[in-house]
């Protein structure tokens, strides 16, 4: 049994809507509540799947569509803010 402690995540930066800075919506994921991935999740989606840490909350979810090469901007399932990972 894996807990979010040992799995590895990448951690977020904050995107700070109220200092004008922008959400990339064409991009945006959204990183579930689950700690775990969806038993239905297959690795049709571009990018790469894995865990995120929201700054705002410290929530470690699920999400999809991470990129290896460069952040992507996640809504963040558990306090709903936006972040960039
Ligand atoms: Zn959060």
């Amino acid at each position: 049994m894996k807990t979010t402690a040992t799995i590895p995540f990448r951690r977020g930066e904050k995107i700070r809507r109220d200092l004008g800075e922008t959400v990339d919506v064409g991009t945006l994921r959204i990183m579930l509540m689950h700690a775990s991935p969806p038993a239905d999740e297959v690795m049709l989606q571009e990018g790469y799947t894995g865990y995120a840490q929201c700054p705002w909350c410290g929530h470690v979810g699920w999400a999809s569509g991470l990129n290896v090469t460069r952040p992507v901007d996640i809504v963040c399932g558990h306090c709903g803010r936006y972040f960039r990972a």
